[in-house]
């Protein structure tokens, strides 16, 4: 495993774009909505950065494989508070393809806030699909799998506080 932004570098980040968010909001009410379950910790850390008043929910993305080479996405968003009127800060953990993302703001867009703004800890260099851009992006990181800080692989590594990319030894010794 290779650190690729340390605790400190992550925490630098995460104020950084808590400021940019406090600059676009003021103290406007902001509702944040989570993507779960990769953005778990940058949540918790990025909503005790921010001071206007807000309400947090979150909702789930899954991808079922069908017959289709990209799985249909399916959103589950039983776990939100009622978004009509409000502002909303959609929080995810990387932004790779942009497909997850695209689909989540087009989602809440039905539900008729006043606004949809998106904010990543990561974006991927060179790896997008889409013409959507996040609002707010911690780190632009090279293209490289990488764990920790809420991202998992096969669901371990989420509890790291630091960003590392995986090698070959740790893939191997992952518990299915
Ligand atoms: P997208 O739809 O933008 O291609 O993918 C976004 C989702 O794919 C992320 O929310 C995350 O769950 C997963 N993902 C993409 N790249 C990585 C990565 O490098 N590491 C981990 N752990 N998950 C990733
Ligand atoms: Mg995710």
């Amino acid at each position: 495993m290779k650190i690729l932004l340390d605790e400190r570098q992550v925490r630098a980040g995460v104020l950084r774009m808590a400021e940019a968010i406090g600059a676009e909001y003021g103290s406007r009410p902001l509702t944040v909505i989570a993507v779960m379950t990769g953005s778990v910790v940058l949540l918790a850390d990025l909503i005790r950065l921010l001071a206007m008043p807000l309400r947090v929910g979150v909702l789930q993305a899954s991808s079922y494989k069908g017959s289709t080479e990209r799985g249909e996405l399916i959103i589950n968003a039983d776990l939100m508070p009622d978004v009509t009127d409000h502002d909303v800060l959609v929080v995810d953990d990387i932004f790779d393809t942009g497909h997850t993302l695209t689909k989540v703001v087009a989602r809440l867009r039905q539900l008729r806030p006043t606004s949809v703004r998106t904010s990543v800890l990561l974006r991927k260099a060179g790896r997008q699909e889409v013409a959507y851009e996040p609002d707010f992006v911690a780190f632009e990181i090279p293209d490289e799998f990488v764990v920790g800080y809420g991202l998992d692989y096969r669901d371990a590594y989420r509890n790291l506080p630091y960003i590392a990319t995986l090698d070959e030894d740790d893939i191997a010794s992952t518990l299915p």
